[in-house]
């Protein structure tokens, strides 16, 4: 992985004997993605929190890894650095408060030129909730607290350095160039991807996809993986369809998902995104190291490998629109307190946390229940449930009827 020392000689020499041993001339280590996942959700880089010193000195760790990879910087001034300035919201709807102090952060971009017309986007998050001080920690008392943020989304952004160094390095021209990007501020309302979108540097227009990781390092013993976004181009349903993969694939047809992929989705770039699912440490301090499944992180990146090679030999993917407009979005006024299962895809929406002294909690609902019915409204799926959600007003009272362990039970939720 050191194509700056190596010549072509013996390049060529390491692939024509790799091959004649019979292995693949490069692949995907589980040992560097633990390294970096290590190094980035370390309580020395104090939770990655936006326009703080620690995402500075994570960002400076991804800077160097593309340049040790490699890759040509393509962030702002001929540096890895794509610098950007924000205000901090001061609630979950994004508004900012008149006196709020103007922040410095920055997103990194590499670049792997094959000299082509069009180009490939390889992206994750880096930035988590620092030491737990805005508003998205579900910690119940979470200031002063580092939020390692392992899965979310160091795990991710391992993905991307991963990628970027076999893509580098695997001794084939692909027929696109690639961007790898990381992006700041996402926690916050995915400011650092739609900075990037507004001004880019590179021309958006000539993007075929843009691949988005958020959590990626959970694969379960099911190896349960969502990849959303497949609506967005014709292409992708029949492509994933028809590949061989010891994943559980989980396919979402929309191009609006709760991460950066979001973005580009908004320009009319094609989308994909992986993820593997909501867990117990999901915004919470305790989100480590330890709990990562690096071997079903590195088969989520052979499978990337194995896709972006088979969209590689497609021409520029036509962008489609996905059902769910923005506009569409329901907006809540209530929440019940709960983490829907994302990747359940059985009838009714599948509970798989439930958060203390909140409404569902304290009207009883338990993880593993599963929601089918929410006041006169049936609960098929997740946006079922979000349509009801948004039918309701704080202090209204409304029943809930759940599955639990196959049998009915109704309870009585106040907002
Ligand atoms: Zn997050």
């Amino acid at each position: 992985m050191i194509k700056h020392l190596t010549s072509t000689f013996l390049m060529l020499a390491f692939l024509y004997s790799a091959t004649a041993f019979g292995q693949a001339s490069l692949s995907i280590s589980a040992n560097h993605l633990h390294t970096d996942v290590a190094y980035l959700a370390s309580d020395q880089l104090q939770g990655r929190g936006a326009g703080t010193k620690s995402e500075r000195k994570a960002a400076k760790y991804l800077a160097r890894e593309f340049k040790k990879a490699g890759l040509a910087p393509m962030g702002t001034n001929g540096s890895y650095f794509h610098q950007f300035e924000f205000k901090k919201p001061s609630d979950p709807h994004g508004n900012v408060a008149a006196n709020a102090p103007t922040l410095k952060s920055r997103n990194v971009a590499a670049y792997l030129d094959n000299g082509a017309p069009y180009t490939i986007v390889i992206g994750a998050h880096y930035d988590h909730l620092g030491l737990g001080h805005d508003h998205n920690s579900r910690d119940v008392n979470p200031v002063g607290k580092v939020h390692n943020g392992a899965d979310d989304n160091a795990s991710g952004t391992a993905g991307v350095l991963e990628l970027a160094r076999y893509f580098a390095n695997n001794g084939i021209k692909e027929q696109h160039n690639f961007l790898f990007l990381c992006f700041s501020g996402e926690e916050l309302g995915l400011i650092g991807s739609k900075k990037y979108t507004e001004s880019p540097t590179i021309d958006l227009t000539k993007v075929s996809f843009m691949l988005n990781m958020d959590m990626i390092g959970r694969l379960n013993d099911e190896k349960r993986m969502v990849v959303g976004g497949v609506g967005t181009s014709p292409t992708f349903v029949p492509l994933l369809n028809g590949m061989e993969t010891g994943l559980t694939i989980k396919q979402d047809s929309a191009g609006i998902g709760p991460s950066d992929h979001t973005s580009f989705y908004l320009k009319n770039i094609p989308v994909l995104f992986f993820f593997t699912g909501q867990h117990e440490d999901y915004h919470k301090p305790s989100d480590d190291v330890e709990k990562v499944n690096f071997d079903g992180q590195k088969e989520i990146l052979e499978f990337a490998v194995q896709l972006i090679g088979k969209l590689d030999q497609e021409p520029k993917l036509t962008f489609q629109e996905t059902k769910a407009k923005k506009e569409d979005t329901p907006r809540f006024k209530v929440t019940l307190g709960i983490m829907p299962d994302y990747t359940w895809d059985g009838d009714g929406l599948h509970v798989d946390g439930v958060i203390e002294d909140r409404p569902a909690s304290r009207a009883g609902l338990q993880q593993g229940d599963i929601i089918v019915r929410i006041g006169d409204l049936e609960i098929h799926d997740i946006r079922d449930y979000m349509k009801a959600l948004s039918m309701f007003e704080k202090g209204n009272t409304t029943k809930v009827k759940v599955m639990r362990k196959g049998a009915a039970q109704e309870m009585e939720v106040t907002f």
